[in-house]
């Protein structure tokens, strides 16, 4: 692996918009695979090639900037499907429900039978059943 280290010197590597490029090079590759068709291969490749050039690029200045706008740009979607993902994970524990007034979301424990729920946001009160 010494010789990777050697042409590795100098140059950018690897950041979370390579690894995007990645991800949205598969499924095109897969998809040019499975309906045969010649110019979405080359768009899948695009990607790709674009993946590479930022990895080995010396140019590590503007590639840290465009890694930059990409997580800016993709932050909101990366903490909508946190968001969503934890509360999958929760769904054993805990119930949601939502705020007649304000429209709150407000997680209370589940199995604790009717309970009056206090908005944390604008104090209003309501009955569930948990
Ligand atoms: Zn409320």
């Amino acid at each position: 692996m010494n010789w990777l280290k050697k042409i590795m010197i100098g140059r950018y590597g690897i950041d979370q918009l390579s690894i995007a490029l990645l991800i949205v090079y598969l499924p095109f590759s897969l998809a040019a695979e499975v309906i045969r068709v010649n110019w979405l291969n080359l768009i899948a490749l695009a990607p790709l090639a674009i993946c590479y050039f930022r990895i080995f690029s010396r140019n590590i200045v503007k590639r840290r900037e465009e890694n930059r706008k990409f997580l800016v740009w993709w932050y909101p979607f990366k903490s909508w499907f946190n968001r969503n993902f934890s509360r999958i994970k929760d769904i054993k524990d805990h119930r949601y429900f939502q705020c007649p007034s304000c429209k709150q979301k407000v997680r209370v424990p589940k199995g604790k039978g009717n309970i009056r729920i206090t908005c944390p946001k604008c104090r209003t009160q309501f009955v569930k059943r948990t």
